[in-house]
């Protein structure tokens, strides 16, 4: 990938690449190597994005149907160049490529479901005659955009997650400014050049470069900005809530994902690997990752060792190759973190039964049983390929321990009782929950959001868009 090597990019701001003393490296994952650079951006460079984005705001109001057209292009460039695209996520991420391919298609689809819903975007009439006094007044709502969205993003799918925040902001006809992760930019740069190669007036979309202490900072001090979309870990999502007073947040914060596997299951083999599966995809670093697994005491065993034969089949190591399952972590500090965690509860009374080592940045699929809810792979996020199965006697005690969590994003149920799936429906405290399958499932147009300290407001182009927009209200006196 030539093209990616000892690049530099720059903040772009106003359409140019902007660049900067100070340079931060961009490594392999994988490797180590050094693939690209990115310009740290300066308050100075912060400001200057957000006056663009501004300038651009006031300037040229883009039309429904050219939000539709450069969305609907971007889309198809990135169809274009797909391979490319992908192999960029490999490098930057250690994400495996069939995975990063993966990504790709649904930031693409992100991206049309996004130009679909520009066209949807309309208010509701309100029946005011339905009060005393108010007869002869016609009334309706209309939603226009908020302005300029201050947008910030973590490293763990950097294109997609990317996507879920550019196409509905710039649908709803906002200007945005950008900072995605450091450790995986180089995806949502390219994203950003090709938007405005698809015809997004230069502006429109700006990207800042850098450190979260630092250029995330200048991004959250900067009054101008209407609202902040963000995905990220619940630390700095609630730093943002605090520091951005009464703007409007968007928070997508992070989980401890439980799956709870009912004795009446109607396929145990189906729910282990998908299971196994979706705790080790991405090596775990995903929002919605299955974590804690609580079995059925009649079919644990079993379907421990059904999670063992799947984790078995998975190929570990080098993330270019087509086979491999599971890759580096973004980072050894990471990996050590999650190792550290395993190495605790083990010394707590926990046992692995699968994997457990780790080589580097690389840790092993991890299977661990015996756990006890006080055991930091129980109740903390591992964010790595680190699953725990818990035995259950009683399905309420099953939900009371699902639901013994500070987070709330999504939840799996297997059960072939209807009742009892809307039974689980009902009480698990998630903003999702997915019966017979894990919580890891998501499609990119449904409503995607979490409660308690998962975060606030709802990703999903139509939803994204309901947040971007504000609503007024329009009174005629007839
Ligand atoms: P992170 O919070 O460390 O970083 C996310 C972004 O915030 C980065 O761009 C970072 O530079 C920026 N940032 C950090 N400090 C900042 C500050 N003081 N001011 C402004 N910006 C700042 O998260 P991460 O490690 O990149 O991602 C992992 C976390 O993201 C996990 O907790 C995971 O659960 C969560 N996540 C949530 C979802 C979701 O949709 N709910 C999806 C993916 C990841």
């Amino acid at each position: 990938m030539t093209q990616i090597l000892n690049k530099v990019y720059g903040s772009l701001i106003g359409g140019e690449n902007i660049p900067s003393e100070t340079q931060i490296p961009i490594t392999n994952k994988y490797t180590g190597e050094v693939i690209a650079s990115i310009a740290a951006a300066s308050r100075e460079d912060v400001e200057k994005a957000v006056g663009n984005a501004i300038k651009a705001f006031k300037k040229t109001k883009l039309t429904v149907q050219q939000r539709y057209e450069i969305l609907m292009k971007a889309a198809a460039i990135f169809k274009e160049r797909k391979e490319e695209l992908a192999i960029t996520i490999v490098r930057e991420s250690g994400k495996v490529l069939k995975e990063a391919r993966q990504e790709i298609d649904r930031g693409i689809q992100t991206f049309i479901a996004s130009a679909e819903e520009a066209k949807q975007i309309a208010g509701t009439g309100i029946p005011l005659a339905g009060q005393p006094g108010n007869e002869n007044k016609l009334s309706f709502t209309i939603r226009f955009p908020v302005g300029v969205i201050g947008a910030i993003t973590p490293f763990n799918f950097p294109f997609n997650l990317t996507a879920h925040k550019i196409g509905p902001a710039i649908a709803a006809g906002n200007a945005v400014v950008l900072k995605p992760a450091e450790a995986t930019p180089i995806i949502a740069n390219k994203m950003a050049e090709i938007l405005l190669e698809a015809g997004l007036p230069a502006g429109y979309l700006n990207v800042v470069n850098g450190f979260g202490k630092e250029t995330g900072q200048y991004l959250l001090e900067d009054k101008r900005i209407a609202m902040y979309t963000f995905t990220g870990s619940p630390a700095v999502g609630q730093h943002i809530k605090r520091t951005t007073g009464i703007r409007k947040v968007t928070l997508e914060l992070g989980n401890n994902s439980p799956n709870i596997i009912h004795k009446d299951v109607a396929d145990l083999d189906r729910a282990a690997e998908l299971c196994v599966t979706r705790g080790f995809y991405n090596a775990g670093q995903a929002c919605i990752s299955v974590q804690r697994i609580y079995v059925h005491e009649e079919i644990y065993d079993q379907f421990v060792q059904k999670a063992i034969a799947v984790a078995k089949t998975l190929k570990v190591g080098n993330p270019e190759l087509e086979d491999t399952d599971i890759g580096p972590l973004i980072s050894e500090k990471e990996a050590i973190r999650a190792e550290t965690w395993i190495r605790e509860a083990v010394e707590q009374g926990a046992t692995v039964v699968f994997g457990g080592n780790r080589d580097g940045s690389i840790l092993e699929p991890t299977i661990v049983t015996n756990v006890r809810p006080s055991m930091k792979l129980v109740c903390e996020e591992v964010f790595a390929p680190v699953i725990s199965i818990l035995a259950y006697s009683d399905i309420e005690d099953a939900f009371a321990q699902a639901n013994d969590s500070e987070y709330g994003l999504q939840a799996g149920v297997f059960t072939s009782d209807l009742s009892l799936a809307v039974k689980a429906a009902h009480i698990l405290d998630f903003g999702g929950v997915i019966i017979n399958n894990v919580s890891t499932y998501r499609a990119d147009i449904m409503p995607y959001g979490g409660i308690k300290n998962s975060g606030i407001g709802k990703e999903g182009p139509k939803y994204a868009i309901e947040e971007m927009t504000d609503e007024k209200i329009i009174v005629i006196d007839l």
